[in-house]
């Protein structure tokens, strides 16, 4: 017999979350079960309570940054041990099958599993997944600045490292919110020089804080224009939409704006900058359990820390309200 799991659901788009109560049935073989301890609050929930992406099936509990302790194991589990700390992202399963699992590239598998798609995720007491996704947490990092790295964090850490950011980069960071704070912190770990672009002119002291040398107040247009071809790469989280000419012009011959965070709209791109200067635009999805793992064993030897504020998770529903005003110093965390 296993008992309900306790949760928060919005039961339509946009709406308030609810103590929301599923009986989770049957552990499977290869499945574990977290009890959570902390759970982030990444831009994406938003996105699905709302239904942003018209991917979301209601009631819906969300919740994709989870650490928490294994509180149960299937019977053909034999990498973790009940009492362990271990955190679960985005991804809680993928085929195992296919040329993108077997060449460790789990993240690109076309039947991927979401942890809160299509399932309950982490705003509750607890929550499943296949074993390969749930990671051990290494000790030197708090559960709470830990939470954040299992989205947030690695998904900034993957296209840092695939581009293959070192001392000789200057990078950009466009949003300094969940994600991008946690981006400045990993190009500034890999050697390179740090521009941050924000809306937000408070946030200077605490950017350069974070390791920035240069911060743009990406709202003047003047500002925006004096970096023009000073980056190699840009990687952009903001969730709205952006003058994206202004971050091609700010890259160098052969430099490269990568996308994380998602606009709502269509993103429009001049060619010619493209062509002229050999520029690219590319996206970058979460990353591999195996990269997880490696992202949280640099957070922990480099001092990466997500900077929190932390939340009862019966206080969801004020923290999100929180992030939605871009009020949050940079990550909400709900605690149980
Ligand atoms: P967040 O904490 O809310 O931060 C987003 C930041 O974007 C804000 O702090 C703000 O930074 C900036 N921003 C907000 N409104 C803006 C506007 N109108 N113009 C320009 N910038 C604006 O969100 P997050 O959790 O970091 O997530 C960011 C995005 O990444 C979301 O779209 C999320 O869905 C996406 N995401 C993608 C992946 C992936 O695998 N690719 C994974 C996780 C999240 P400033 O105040 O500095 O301007
Ligand atoms: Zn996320």
């Amino acid at each position: 017999m296993t008992s309900p799991i306790q949760g928060l659901a919005a039961h339509a788009a946009g709406a308030e979350l609810l103590p929301y109560r599923y009986d989770p049935g049957k552990l499977g073989p290869q499945e574990v079960e977290i009890g959570i301890s902390h759970c982030g609050i990444c831009h994406s929930d938003l996105h699905l309570i709302a239904n942003d992406w018209g991917l979301s099936q209601y009631p819906f509990i969300p919740g994709h940054e989870v650490i928490g302790t294994v509180t149960g194991l299937g019977a053909d589990v034999l990498s973790l041990k009940v009492g362990q700390r271990v955190g679960l992202g985005w991804q809680s399963n993928s085929c195992g099958q296919c040329e993108w699992c077997t060449r460790g590239m789990e993240n690109l598998c076309p039947v991927m599993e979401g942890t809160c798609l299509h399932r309950n995720g982490g705003y509750a007491d607890r929550v499943r997944a296949n074993a390969r996704f749930v990671i051990p947490v290494p000790d030197a990092l708090p559960s709470e600045q830990a939470a954040p790295l299992l989205c947030g964090g690695i998904t900034v850490y993957t296209p840092l490292r695939t581009h293959g950011v070192n001392p000789s980069s200057r990078v950009g960071v466009v949003g300094i919110g969940g994600l991008g704070h946690i981006a400045i912190q990993f190009a500034r770990v890999f050697g390179a020089e740090v521009t941050a672009f924000s809306t937000s002119a408070a946030k200077e002291e605490e950017a350069r804080g974070l390791g920035a040398t240069h911060f743009v107040n990406s709202r003047e247009t003047k500002a925006m224009r004096e970096v023009a071809g000073s980056l190699d790469f840009i990687l952009s989280t903001a969730n709205a939409d952006q003058d994206w000419s202004l971050y091609i012009q700010a890259l160098r011959p052969t430099g490269t704006l990568c996308v994380v965070g998602v606009p709502p709209s269509p993103m429009e791109i001049p060619a010619f900058p493209l062509i002229a200067g050999v520029r690219s635009v590319t996206g970058s999805p979460i990353g591999s359990p195996y990269q997880l793992r490696e992202m949280l064993d640099v957070a922990a030897r480099h001092s990466v820390r997500a900077m929190t504020e932390t939340f009862p998770m019966a206080k969801a529903n004020e923290a999100i309200e929180k992030v939605k005003k871009n009020k949050v110093r940079y990550r909400a965390v709900l605690a149980n």
